[in-house]
């Protein structure tokens, strides 16, 4: 049996209750077979993918808090500290009724090689709660996010574990939390990023991932003789990602024409109406059906999705497994180009060899979206020099990072004889510097 069929097998047995964890673990082995076969007498030697499917460690944790009518609740915590070979752990805490250890786990494991792809000093976590602040409260929100921290703090540091934002974790949480930790340890320190403007965040950050995602986009676009301008694009989600990845294929002049929420979705064939959406997901955090009370031509649907379009490119920003065969078969049907993952394993496995192999280009999502951890870490870098850069800066080294980001992938799949693979590319481009720094540090 091949080194990787070996690990597959282990990891199906030690953790048959951790579907997603599964699905991300198989997705990146299998992409990595090429680098591991050519190196496969020394990787056995030092047990390097048994390390790399290991987490550091896991915490689970109680967390209690009271709710408006003065009743306890009580809610799950996770945070899994998953490699800090190449920096102190960095990744997101979700918040939403279905995380579990499981989606945890595939979340910390993806960040760990989109990590090492934005070149910065950063290893693998992620954490969350089967919390869900949607119709909560504010003090509730912030009641729950309090005793969040008062458990989490001894586990994170501004050298450590540097928590930041992900699915239901905003600046309004991130702030409760920021508080909360500087109450415990009274540190000042850049322990959490995607903080406030005027505490210690980052320009660019809210805006990181959807922006980067189409800097990535374009470029992908580019490399194959492809103008971005022009095309119509569909995205799902209504979210963080979702809202400014349409502000940037807006502004670099396409036409975005769905969104969509846990509950529908919307079709503006005229171009979605973004200020629109500011104020229903931003400002009332209300649902997408009220689009057509501002756009009455718009169509809000709540069935099927918005993969039904016909478009050029496809952004899927909401979720993991979004995206499944039958929906890869209709873009393609309906002449997609690119698919490029706003979200975390949105694409099924099966819809990805699906678009692969109707030669649609497909940018995964550890290097699509790693514009906002990265974004995360330029936020460290202005926390310990006590300094805030402009807007136009960030923007600049973010653009700079994406663009370099295509270029690795796109290089590592031609050394591997799997050009215009970047799925293969990304893994074996995030893979090769954590691999190597794992060696060097030895066991
Ligand atoms: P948000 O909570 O801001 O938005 C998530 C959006 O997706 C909401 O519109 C939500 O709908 C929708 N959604 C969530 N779950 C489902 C579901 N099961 N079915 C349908 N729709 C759903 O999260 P983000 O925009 O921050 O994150 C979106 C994705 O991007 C996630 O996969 C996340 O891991 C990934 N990501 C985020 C980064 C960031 O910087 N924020 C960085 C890198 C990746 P509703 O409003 O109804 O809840």
């Amino acid at each position: 049996m091949s080194y990787v069929d070996e690990i597959i097998a282990s990891v199906e047995a030690k953790n048959a209750d951790q579907p997603e964890f599964l699905q991300a673990v198989k997705e990146v082995l299998e992409s990595l077979r090429p680098i591991v076969d050519a190196n496969e007498e020394k990787y056995r030697y030092e047990s390097l993918l048994e390390r790399l499917v290991e987490p550091d460690r896991i915490l689970i944790f109680r967390v209690p808090w009271v709710d408006d009518q003065g009743k306890i609740q009580v809610n799950r915590g996770f945070r899994v500290q998953f490699n800090n070979a190449i920096g102190p752990y960095k990744g997101g805490l979700r918040f939403r009724d279905n995380v579990n250890l499981g989606v945890i786990k595939f979340l910390g494991f993806e960040q760990i090689f989109k990590n090492s792809l934005t070149g910065l000093p950063i290893g693998g976590g992620k954490g969350g709660s089967d919390f869900d602040p949607k119709g909560k409260s504010d003090r509730e929100v912030m009641a729950f996010c309090k005793s969040f921290m008062t458990e989490l703090y001894k586990y994170i540091g501004k050298d450590v574990d540097v928590p930041a934002g992900d699915i239901g974790v905003g600046a309004r949480e991130i702030g409760y939390l920021y508080g909360q930790y500087k109450r415990i340890t009274n540190l000042y320190e850049g322990v959490l990023t995607g903080k406030g403007l005027d505490y210690g965040g980052s320009l660019v950050r809210t805006q990181a991932t959807g922006y980067g995602l189409l800097y990535l986009t374009e470029e992908m676009l580019k490399c194959n003789g492809i103008e971005l301008a022009g095309k119509t694009v569909a995205i799902s989600g209504a979210g963080n990602v979702a809202i400014y990845a349409c502000e940037k294929a807006q502004q670099l002049g396409a036409n975005v024409v769905t969104l969509s929420d846990s509950t529908g979705w919307v079709y503006d064939p005229e171009g979605i109406d973004l200020a629109a959406v500011k104020e229903i997901k931003e400002v009332k955090r209300a649902r997408l059906a009220e689009y057509t009370n501002y756009r009455p031509n718009a169509e809000y649907h709540t069935e099927g999705n918005v993969w039904s379009v016909k478009v050029d490119i496809a952004l899927p920003c909401a979720t993991q497994n979004e995206l499944n065969e039958e929906d890869a078969k209709t873009l393609v049907a309906n002449g997609v180009i690119a698919v490029a993952e706003g979200a975390n394993m949105p694409t099924t496995f099966e819809a990805t060899k699906v678009l692969q192999g109707a030669g649609v280009l497909f940018a995964p999502g550890k290097a699509a979206n790693a514009g906002g951890v990265a974004t995360s870490a330029l936020e460290m870098s202005q926390n310990s020099e006590r300094l805030s850069w402009s807007f136009e800066e960030v923007d600049e080294k973010l653009k700079g990072i994406m663009v370099n980001i295509f270029h690795k992938l796109d290089d590592a799949a031609k050394r591997y004889g799997h050009e215009g693979d970047y799925v293969v590319g990304a893994n074996i481009a995030g893979f090769e510097k954590v691999a190597n720094a794992f060696i060097a540090q030895g066991c």
